[in-house]
């Protein structure tokens, strides 16, 4: 593991030993610094010649793209380092994977206009950019979509706008992509004010793999902007211990620190935190930065990246080894995003063994069963049971409290009823 508590710690790397941490802790240097090819690659790590052309044969079809920042956690004694594989293409991404699909979700027969999907049916998925900082070799859409900007960038939002406008059941909206973060400030405002003022959306997500692969580019401006636009929920993804650095934890907290709860989904990945003992330090590390272990999601059936899949049962061991072992917070759900547009499904070792009129009887972490008697009286309406459900049917928002600027100040404008 790389100690990015030593300041100076990118300096051990020749390319970047004469520049200074002011320079590299921006987000503009990292950008302008992208690491895109091979040649630039070899100046960052060694690389042995059959390395450098598999390298080149496998960006061919998927871009290769790093931030500095990210290539400096890599540990180039461990030749499995998971900042590595993670970021550094392979030749495996060449070869066929069992039951490999073009559009593993079927994101694109769930799209109504270019740029969003409209699945579940009180939220929808807003893909308001193709680029990413870093494209990650495992990512699901990395082949078809990414780096593809299209020249209608804005006409395209404004469409997706409209149908969400038009569509009164859609209440969370998830801004995602590539990164969300990748527009400026200026554009990324103009989406979510845009959404913040119709009056059936009461959550919007950003989703981001800034904090871990380019924790600089999380900047006051974006936060401060997102702020004013609560509830903002704030989506990001780690998936190692070793990519909680202190200069995540310091975006994160950036981040939590305006309000905007974070939340991480993990990858699971083969050979890069597909042990029980990593996801549970990973959860661990995550709390400590204040962000939830939200999901975690089994690798996709995407082109190229079999070599990246565990098989399912792992992740039940991983579940297993974290429920009960430590507390309810470090628990992500893990899911499948069922192929072919199923979805998300929550999959997870069985607790409850049989179940009856009379009773349950469960078994707990360390196997111990236990039986829960059902109480005599079933009747289990409530008294306000109409009136909630009147109030889902006519998609009336229950509680429209929320944070808005008024006169130049912050308040909670009152939920309606
Ligand atoms: S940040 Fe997300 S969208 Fe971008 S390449 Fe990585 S996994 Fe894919």
């Amino acid at each position: 593991m790389i100690n990015t508590n030593d300041s100076k710690y990118y300096q051990r790397i020749p390319l970047w030993k004469d520049i200074s941490l002011e320079e590299w802790n921006t987000r503009e240097w990292q950008l302008k610094n992208l690491v895109t090819d091979v040649e630039m690659l070899s100046k960052v790590i060694k690389l042995t010649d059959k390395e450098r052309a598999n390298i080149e044969r496998a960006s061919r079809d998927s871009k290769f793209q790093a931030t500095p920042y990210y290539l400096s956690l890599i540990d180039e004694n461990n030749p499995e380092c998971p900042v590595r594989m993670q970021a550094i293409p392979t030749i495996a991404e060449l070869e066929e994977g069992r039951g490999d699909l073009l559009d593993p979700l079927a994101e694109d027969a769930d799209s109504p206009v270019p740029r969003l999907v409209h699945r579940y049916p009180d939220r929808v998925l807003f893909l308001v950019s193709e680029v990413c900082s870093m494209y990650c070799r495992f990512c699901t859409r990395k082949r078809h979509i990414l780096d593809r900007t299209s020249k209608q960038l804005s006409s395209e939002h404004d469409k997706a706008i409209n149908y969400i406008k038009e569509h009164p059941e859609v209440r969370d909206v998830i801004l995602s992509g590539g990164d969300a973060l990748m527009l400026s400030v200026d554009m990324l405002e103009g989406i979510v004010s845009r959404l913040r003022a119709i009056p059936h959306v009461e959550i919007i997500r950003v989703a981001s793999r800034m904090p871990c692969v380019l924790p600089m580019g999380v900047t006051d401006a974006y936060v401060q902007m997102l702020s004013k636009y609560q509830p903002i929920f704030f989506m990001t993804h780690f998936n190692h211990p070793f990519e909680v650095t202190p200069q995540a934890a310091s975006a994160c907290d950036r981040i939590a620190g305006v309000g905007m709860p974070v939340q991480n989904q993990s990858v699971l990945l083969r050979k890069v935190n597909s042990d029980p003992n990593i996801m549970k330090k990973l959860s661990h590390e995550l709390l400590k930065m204040r962000v939830t272990p939200y999901y975690i999601y089994q690798c996709d059936l995407a082109e190229g990246i079999e070599h990246f899949r565990t098989p399912v049962s792992q992740g039940f061991e991983i579940v297993e080894n974290l429920r009960g072992h430590t507390s309810g917070l470090a628990l992500p759900t893990f899911v499948i995003d069922a192929p072919g547009g199923g979805g998300k499904i929550p999959v997870m070792p069985n607790y409850l063994l049989t179940m009856s009129d009379k009773s349950a009887v469960m078994r707990n972490y360390r196997g111990l069963m236990s039986s829960y008697a059902n109480p005599r009286d079933r009747d289990c309406s409530c008294s306000t049971s109409e009136e909630i459900s009147k109030t889902l049917a006519e998609e009336k928002p229950i509680n429209r409290a929320y944070m808005d600027l008024v006169d130049g100040k912050r308040v909670t404008l009152k939920p309606e009823i």
